[in-house]
């Protein structure tokens, strides 16, 4: 019996088509392209079903209302398939691709989200890869997790980030090894991925709609600018910061602009803006006084995972307290706690 793939396309370069007025999407072209791929027919892949979202959307134009469309169109067919694959625009793949492993809670099936630098269309591409690798990864393996497969790496979704704007290699997740390499062999790391919880259903837990929200550092930042973006009805914060985590400590005002905000019940989770190591806000006086005004560690979470999981953690209805006791939790293999 040949295996089902259920392809959610929901917009971005790989399917899109040259125009005049540049690349486009167009509902029921990437099928038409697909139809021309005869190593898609192979007995080896798997059959498919593409549904194509009505918008095709620039993932630029995406947001937390589409990442739950894309978590309840996998619930809804999830008994009929053996894996998903979900097409995507590269600019905010690493945002979906974080914000899925959290709503979909009990996951037992591979989940792949993939896209591309240049269309399907174009003689020189990287989408027949990146797709066709897809297609393989979400019916042949035992892969029970949300991943991003892009450019030859299978990555874990909530420990990826773009890594570059042009590059066929445009994903990595650096402070997690891949979870899979692609070269002459599909090489899938069976001792990285995480083990699905016998017996539990998919559920999705829906993100519903908090205020949260991200800022970078940078020198020079005003606290008149933090207060502002501290303020009611925001919940939750991530701050891009420096280095381990640190922050401009003696602009006493930025300072008590963060303490303020947390005393109200604001939770600021520091994640550095390096690509690659940990905060850790014991090793400078600039990141202990961030931990004295309230701000919590993310440790390695890429900003992407950190905003994912607070959009999870107030959907449950936590207040401050918890959502911090949740956040020094590895939930779904998105940080490093040693
Ligand atoms: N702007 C496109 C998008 O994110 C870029 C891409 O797909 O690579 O939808």
């Amino acid at each position: 019996m040949r295996k089902r793939v259920y392809i959610a396309h929901t917009g971005g370069t790989i399917g899109m088509k040259r125009t005049r007025d540049g690349y486009k999407p167009e509902r029921g072209y990437l099928q038409k392209l697909m139809r021309s791929i005869p190593e898609l027919s192979h007995a080896s892949m798997p059959s498919v079903t593409i549904h194509d979202y009505e918008p095709l959307l620039d993932s630029s134009n995406m947001t937390p209302v589409e990442w739950v469309r894309i978590a309840h169109d996998i619930a809804e067919h999830y008994a009929g398939y053996d894996g998903f694959v979900v097409l995507h625009g590269t600019d905010t793949m690493a945002y979906t691709a974080s914000a899925l492993p959290f709503m979909l809670h009990g996951l037992g099936k591979p989940v792949i989200i993939t896209g591309s630098q240049i269309p399907l269309c174009e003689v020189r591409n990287d989408a027949r890869e990146n797709l066709i690798t897809s297609l393989l990864l979400a019916s042949e393996y035992d892969i029970p997790e949300v991943c991003l497969y892009f450019g030859g790496k299978l990555l874990r979704g909530c420990r990826a980030t773009k890594v570059s704007a042009d590059g066929f290699a445009a994903f990595d997740s650096p402070n997690f090894p891949p979870l899979g390499e692609v070269g002459i062999e599909i090489e899938v790391n069976r001792d990285l991925i995480r083990k699905a919880e016998r017996k539990k259903q998919l559920e999705v837990r829906e993100f519903s709609s908090p205020i949260v929200s991200a800022l970078r550092l940078f020198p020079g930042i005003s606290s008149e600018l933090v207060r502002n973006v501290l303020r009611p009805p925001l919940q939750g914060l991530v701050l891009e910061t420096y280095g381990v985590g640190n922050g401009p400590d003696q602009n006493r005002d930025f300072i008590a602009a963060l303490s303020e905000a947390t005393a109200r019940g604001v939770v600021v989770v520091d994640c550095t803006q390096c690509l690659e190591g940990t905060v850790n806000l014991a090793e400078y006086a600039a990141g202990s006084a961030l931990a004295k005004a309230g701000v919590v560690s993310g440790y390695d979470m890429t900003a992407e995972a950190a905003l994912a999981k607070l959009h999870y953690l107030f959907s449950r209805g936590y207040g401050a307290d918890r959502v911090k006791r949740e956040l020094e939790k590895d939930l779904r293999g998105e940080v490093t706690l040693r």
